[in-house]
């Protein structure tokens, strides 16, 4: 019946993040159990507001999960496949529940535009003054106010995010758009490095603190501007559409006080509480009070004296690290992998007397993800420029990656960051498939030069768009590119190609034929943090095309991973471990936001803590 959620059959997962999708008049809300594989989806009229559909999909999933564990732990959710299920009435029960507590909320008076959070979601909050206090509970502006002053940078967010939450608490996250999730998350991620930023710097006077604090860029990349969104902002072949008057150079720069050209490491609060927890915490009570009797009687329980490790021992603790890593987006089948390493490497040890079962298996899974976030082959773009340099030739980098990640926005990024080391940059318009691919990166291509003219480099131009329209093959452009780019004089060719699914056999044979033909130095496959199981495939796809379809002896792979989108994710940062588990390639760069200054290198040990952070 119309309004009546259904709960349907699994929707193929294009890109990971997303829970909803609107075809003609129908919306479907879905959720992801990456755990057990298993999507819930509901499915209605666009037309209908309904309020209850998250709270009905969170209480279905965990309801039909609890009721079905063991039988996923058993036979896994294929293994399920053709079994019956008893559902029905618990789902009409947690519907019938779901749409009381829509109609028990406070009395619906509709929110006038102003009052609405949407409101502060115009470009106009882009532009506002920025040593403006921010308002509390205006939770899109609350960044803006952050860049002038770093205390005051640190002190806001904060706020803002103790009234975000009070307005979830309210019933309003019926209302979250998946931006305003997205949003949300990247507040919180800002006031983690912020936090983290003053920790740091906190015993330093204030002077020094603030010009300490400048560079980290966390100000202005807190933005929600979405400066750098270029993608629907150019349309089939008008060089046009963003008119530079609308560009805003600081907007597009993020903070100007930051060290030209150098790329940040990426922090993250220091995890003091998961570094206490490690020595009291015992898997039977994983809440016991630190320092307390519960923390005594809980870290006495946990010792083993000086007995050797059994898998008995460590299962239960293993278990949990398991479904904590999945909880952080660790693909499925990695945490199990991960944690299958750690009990066989950890199996016939012998304790310390003071240790205990968790905190022994903590640490070894904590080295073990450092061991994996820092492959051992490094990738120094920098170095490598030079070296080719050297030998008069460009140094080459194509990126790959499915659509929508972030490949072009962060192509200018790192376009931005060769610029202000001194190396010229020839971007290659290879996405010859997606209208307003092209045009996307002539935008860049004009924000780059204003911002980096030729008169301020001895009348060099510094970046330039090399582009031959649609399509056209793009193996040939990229060709065509570096040539013109070793006539005249380019440092780096950066080649974009178009998105494409890992199972579109003919795109995954003409990306391999590019990378054949053109031998880049570098091949960056550019993954996006919100993917959780969806990170193994697409990896394993692209690698495999590109070894299938090479004409080398040894196949050429992705040599590196650019990770996007990291400051939509608060601290589920499991896709970081995916990616590297399966190519052992490194994280060379990681997408923090929509500014030009939001590119960080990958810093293990800040990503572990995350991931470890109860
Ligand atoms: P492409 O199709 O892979 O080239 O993706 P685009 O470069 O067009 O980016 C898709 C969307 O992701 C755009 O809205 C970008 O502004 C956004 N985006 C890219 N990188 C980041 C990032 O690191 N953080 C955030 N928050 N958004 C990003």
């Amino acid at each position: 019946a119309p309004g009546t959620p259904i709960l349907t059959a699994p929707l193929p997962q294009e890109r990971g993040g997303n829970n909803s999708f609107t075809h003609e008049a129908l919306t479907l809300k879905y959720k992801l159990d990456n755990q057990f594989e298993l999507v819930f989806v509901v499915g209605f009229q666009k037309i209908l507001t309904l309020t209850y559909v998250d709270k009905l999909i969170d209480d279905v999933h965990k309801e039909f999960r609890d009721k079905y564990r063991n039988e996923f732990q058993q036979k896994g959710a294929l293994g399920l496949l053709n079994g019956t299920f008893d559902f029905k009435d618990d789902f009409m029960r947690l519907l019938r529940d779901a749409e009381e507590s829509s109609k028990v909320r406070a009395p619906t008076v509709m929110k006038t535009f102003e009052q609405s959070l949407k409101s502060q979601k115009t470009v106009k909050c882009m532009i506002e003054t920025r040593g403006e206090k921010p308002k509390e509970k205006v939770k899109n502006k609350k960044n803006k106010g952050s860049k002038k002053d770093g205390t005051e940078a640190v002190a806001v967010p904060s706020k803002a995010s103790a009234a975000d939450k009070q307005l979830s608490a309210a019933g309003d996250k019926e209302e979250l758009t998946k931006d305003e999730i997205l949003q949300k998350n990247r507040e919180e991620f800002f006031r983690r490095h912020m936090k983290a930023g003053e920790k740091s710097r906190s015993p330093k006077p204030d002077a020094q603190k603030e010009k300490g604090k400048k560079p980290r860029v966390w100000d202005l990349g807190n933005s929600n501007a979405k400066v750098l969104d270029y993608s629907n902002s150019a349309t089939n072949g008008s060089a046009d559409t963003c008119p530079v008057e609308e560009f805003d150079p600081d907007m597009a720069l993020g903070d100007k006080n930051r060290e030209p050209g150098r790329l940040y490491d990426l922090e993250y609060e220091s995890d003091d509480e998961a570094e206490e927890e490690k020595v009291v915490q015992n898997p039977s009570k994983p809440s016991v009070k630190k320092g307390g009797l519960g923390g005594m009687f809980g870290m006495l329980k946990g010792l083993v004296g000086s007995k050797s490790l059994t898998r008995d021992d460590m299962d239960p603790v293993l278990e949990k690290m398991k479904d904590h890593l999945i909880a952080k987006n660790v693909a499925a089948e990695i945490a199990v992998q991960l944690c299958e390493s750690v009990a066989k490497k950890l199996e016939g040890k012998v304790m310390g007397t003071f240790t205990t079962v968790t905190s022994t298996v903590k640490q070894a899974l904590q080295e073990a993800l450092v061991q994996i976030l820092q492959p051992q082959r490094r990738v120094d773009v920098l170095r490598d420029v030079m070296d080719a340099q050297r030998h008069r030739r460009p140094y080459v980098v194509t990126f790959c990656g499915v659509n929508g990640v972030g490949k072009s926005t962060n192509l200018a990024k790192i376009s931005f960051w060769l610029i202000e080391n001194g190396f010229s940059v020839l971007i290659a318009a290879c996405d010859t498939f997606r209208a307003g691919a092209v045009e996307q990166l002539r935008t860049h291509t004009r924000r780059l030069n204003a911002l980096h003219p030729p008169e301020s480099h001895g009348g060099r131009t510094m970046v330039q768009l090399y582009e031959k329209g649609y399509g056209k093959d793009a193996a040939g452009i990229a060709m065509e590119a570096i040539s013109y780019a070793r006539n005249q004089g380019f440092d780096v060719v950066l080649v974009d190609t178009a998105g494409r699914m890992q199972d579109n056999a003919p795109l995954m044979t003409a990306l391999a034929k590019l990378i054949a033909v053109n031998a880049p130095d570098l091949v960056l496959f550019v993954g996006e943090a919100l993917v959780g199981n969806e990170a193994v495939d697409q990896l394993v796809k692209f690698n495999k095309a590109l070894a299938d379809h090479s004409m080398a002896q040894t196949p050429r792979l992705i040599d590196g991973i650019v990770l996007t989108k990291f400051d939509t994710i608060d601290d589920k940062v499991g896709a970081a471990i995916s990616m590297t588990y399966i190519t052992s390639k490194p994280i060379v760069f990681v997408g923090t936001g929509q500014t030009y200054c939001d590119l960080r290198s990958l810093n293990a040990k800040a990503v572990v803590a995350a991931l470890m952070k109860a």
